[in-house]
């Protein structure tokens, strides 16, 4: 497999507050040197609570920001500070779908204008926006006869269904899925990853998969990463991080999970995270974790640990994990 996106040394500040000179009084370090890349075909999961800086890292990533620093490379060339007009070939090849359907549609447009809208920008011709938009609709698992409707007469997942179809119309080889199911019923939750599954093996799709819900992203992800306050803190194959967690932030939202079975689920000892996740704009020094961390020493309170690889292709942040050779 070859690396269709790599994100080096990643930083997305945003300034809050300006002083009379208009300089910014504080920076929120959303995303904080980041490095990570992601295989053509894979579908890499990103996972953390919320505010860690995952979806600012997906919204770098298809160029929604531009980052503070760092860069993007995208099939080899760095996008991260692209103008514009440079950025156009590749806006058609890497997409979003976001987490509420209903925000993301327009209310006023038909289902058909809405999936045609980016057609429309790429300058496609009339007759093959109406031919496109009808091949997609049957893809994503909707019927001719919803394109002139509104998105106010859709359930949720049809909603969704109608978001997937307006991402995929340009054919894109990247998407970055945004929570995609987290404002659906569990009963449609399903049905939508598993159409997000179908597409990838049909039209060999790559996907950058956000989510908190940790469950999901085991069944989909070939590889997991897990964010906090702005930082990778691990990453490994799912099976690995699953069999073999090794950083104690991610213990902690493994042992969150529900387990389906009620007498493992009874015995399964659940390890609660104290306090509150500190803020982006005044980060604990040394380990970002070391204010929630129960393991936490003199060590972790003065420097900050960096990934470094511990088992083959299983990376933490952790100064308690060795480091392998
Ligand atoms: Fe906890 Fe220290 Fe490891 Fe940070 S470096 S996760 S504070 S043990």
């Amino acid at each position: 497999m070859s690396t269709i996106v790599e994100a080096r040394g990643l930083k997305m500040y945003f300034p809050v507050g300006r002083t009379l000179g208009g300089k910014p009084k504080r920076l929120l370090k959303a995303v904080d040197d980041v490095s990570f890349s992601i295989q053509k075909g894979e579908t890499f999961g990103l996972v953390g609570e919320s505010g860690c800086g995952k979806t600012t890292v997906g919204r770098c990533l298809v160029r929604l920001y531009e980052p503070t620093d760092g860069r993007i490379f995208f099939d080899g060339q760095d996008i991260a500070h692209l103008g514009e007009k440079s950025l156009t070939p590749y806006r058609r090849r890497m997409q979003m779908i976001f987490q509420d359907p209903y925000a993301s549609l327009n209310p006023r447009m038909t289902v058909a204008s809405i999936i045609a809208e980016p057609l429309r920008y790429a300058g496609a011709s009339k007759a093959y926006q109406t031919e496109r938009v009808r091949e997609l609709v049957d893809l994503v698992g909707l019927k001719p006869d919803h394109l002139q409707r509104y998105p106010h007469e859709f359930s949720g997942g049809q909603r969704q269904r109608v978001g997937i179809a307006r991402a995929l119309a340009c054919n894109p080889e990247f998407i970055v899925c945004d929570e995609p199911i987290s404002a659906l019923d569990v009963s449609i939750q399903a049905q939508v990853i598993n159409l997000l599954h179908d597409l990838q093996e049909r039209m060999g799709l790559t996907y950058l998969f956000i989510a908190h819900d940790l469950n999901i992203v085991k069944y989909i992800s070939d590889r997991i990463a897990v964010m906090y306050l702005g930082s990778m803190v691990e990453l490994a194959t799912s099976d690995e991080l699953y069999a073999n967690t090794l950083h104690p932030y991610s213990k902690a939202l493994l042992s969150a999970v529900p387990i389906p079975d009620p007498k493992l689920e009874a015995q399964k000892k659940r390890q609660i995270i104290e306090g509150d996740v500190p803020s982006p704009i005044n980060k604990p020094k040394g380990c970002a974790f070391s204010s929630r961390c129960p393991l936490a020493c003199d060590k972790c309170r003065q420097s900050a640990p960096t990934l470094k690889e511990a088992a083959p292709g299983h990376f933490v942040a952790c100064h308690l994990v060795e480091a392998q050779g």
